[in-house]
């Protein structure tokens, strides 16, 4: 039999990727694209979106060459990264402001002393912070000359990355995104599904340049005439994790996946209830099918592979990733190292703006192997922080977590994950889970899946770990690391 073939668009802070999947989940052709990113200032995180688009249609160009012969696109992508651009040429106002970027930090700041924040909370899932579009379109309507006057002509677009990339893909046809982008813009109420006027009116953003939500799969357009050898519809989109948590197929209630690549974020699958979180986590939009809703708690750490790179670039430790398992094996534990990695503040569930990263509890006699070996344990501290968070919040402890991510090769850090949560971890087959979840969507939406069940049995489990630790251990390990935070806090 053969399978049909789906391409899978994953735009990612890093790179642009295209990537064909046949419909068992193989991966058949990759092409990649590195993305710049610029630092204007301390603080400020901006890419080029006009690099963005030429970038990813290179990609999808370079995959079509091979296979034609694809039924649809799906398109995964960073999220709350803000693009305004200019409805009769396509023509962005600005730089991407990306995720990462702080400007607006006073700006929160100021709204949350108002008193906003729990406003905020109810409607969106989000705390009052920079991550978010919302701030990040008034920072652009404020500081580029024109933009409000083109809003008011009705010539000026929002759209995060997905919504840019379908707006040039079908020649500015179509200008829509799907519930799991729009629901992190801090503008869409994700209670009702609807984009919230009393938001609009408090970060004064123009109702007339937001794009239209469709669910996850829906009609989101076809490709322009004579962009592709032929023309393609694109049937799925959903944001990064979120399509991250459909390729792990975490369908089911109380079920949680977590990627550690430069970040890491966990999701839990919540169900079709919304729910805000009292311990700092965000609720957002997992998918919406047909109409329907499902929730997810989300958990972000700012840094996971990140701390990796910076023993790696910064303090010459290794010349490669994959040589921090050896080093973390050669001691038998860090000798009360901890290494909190929070270069740019912590984030759940602690959201520190101001922390920085620290090693501590360094002696004489420490190597570059007790402090590998630290960073490499802080995951799953960081993650065991996260799952508490969950757990607190709707009573359900996992029986097990799924994980993804560059960092997943380490199998050091995936089995002290499992120790230290003391719960069971699995890492699927294909190990590309988000540009996986968003070809599945392609599948739903052409008819080729009819119900999530298809994507579940595709799930295939390659690695399990148990936990081996000992509870004396697992609490005297957990209990430093608590204690180390307590110290960068205080
Ligand atoms: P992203 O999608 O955020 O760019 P990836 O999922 O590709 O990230 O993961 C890359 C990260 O994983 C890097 O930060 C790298 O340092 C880390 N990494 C990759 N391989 C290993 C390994 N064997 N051990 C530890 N860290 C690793």
């Amino acid at each position: 039999m053969t399978h049909k073939k789906f391409l899978s668009i994953d735009q990612g802070t890093t790179s642009s990727r295209a990537i064909i999947f046949s419909s068992k989940g193989e991966m058949l052709a990759t092409s990649q694209k590195e993305l710049r990113l610029y630092y204007p200032q301390n603080g400020w995180v901006e890419q080029d979106a006009e690099e963005i688009w030429q970038d990813t249609l290179a990609c999808i160009r370079d995959v079509l060459k091979k296979h034609p012969d694809c039924v649809s696109f799906g398109i995964t992508n960073q999220r709350e990264t803000t693009i305004l651009w200019d409805k009769r040429t396509g023509e962005p106002l600005y730089n991407a402001i990306v995720w990462q970027d702080r400007r607006t930090a006073e700006y929160c700041s100021e709204l949350k002393a108002a008193g906003h924040e729990n406003k905020v909370t109810e409607k969106t899932g989000l705390l009052l912070d920079p991550y978010f579009s919302a701030t990040k379109i008034k920072w652009i309507l404020d500081n580029v000359e024109g933009s409000k006057t083109l809003a008011e002509q009705g010539h000026l677009a929002f759209g995060t990355v997905d919504c840019f990339l379908i707006w040039r893909l079908t020649g500015g046809k179509r200008h829509v995104t799907d519930a799991t982008n729009a629901c992190r813009t801090m503008l869409y109420n994700i209670q009702n599904n609807v984009w919230d006027d009393e938001l609009l009116e408090l970060f004064e953003i123009p109702k007339n340049i937001l794009p239209e939500v469709l669910d996850n799969v829906a009609e989101f357009g076809t490709t322009a005439e004579g962009l592709l050898p032929q023309v393609y519809p694109v049937h799925g989109v959903a944001g990064d994790q979120q399509a991250a948590l459909i390729g792990q197929a975490c369908f089911g209630k109380g079920m949680v996946k977590s990627t550690y690549g430069t970040g890491c974020f966990a999701l839990m699958n919540i169900g079709e209830k919304f729910k805000t979180s009292q311990n700092k986590l965000l609720t957002s939009i997992g998918y919406r099918l047909n109409g329907k809703t499902t929730y997810v708690l989300e958990g972000s750490i700012f840094v996971a592979g990140a701390a990796i790179q910076f023993l790696r670039d910064n303090m010459g430790f290794f010349s490669s990733a994959n040589e921090s398992e050896a080093l973390a094996k050669a001691v038998d534990d860090t000798n009360g190292v901890y290494f909190i990695p929070a270069f740019t503040g912590l984030g759940a569930p602690y959201w520190n703006p101001n922390a920085r990263g620290a090693i501590l509890g360094l002696t004489r006699d420490t190597t570059k192997a007790h402090i590998t070996r630290s960073a490499l344990e802080a995951q799953a501290y960081q993650t065991k922080d996260l799952m508490e968070a969950f757990e607190k919040d709707t009573g359900v402890k996992p029986n097990i977590i799924r994980v993804d991510g560059g960092l997943v090769a380490n199998h050091f850090m995936v089995q002290f994950l499992s120790d230290i949560l003391n719960t069971p971890v699995d890492i699927p087959t294909c190990r590309e889970t988000t540009a996986l979840g968003a070809a599945y969507l392609a599948a739903l939406g052409s008819g080729e899946f009819k119900t999530l069940d298809d994507i579940a049995k595709n799930w295939n489990v390659s690695e399990h770990y148990n936990p081996e630790m000992t509870e004396q251990n697992r609490d005297h390990y957990y209990a430093g690391w608590k204690s180390a935070i307590d110290k960068l806090s205080a």
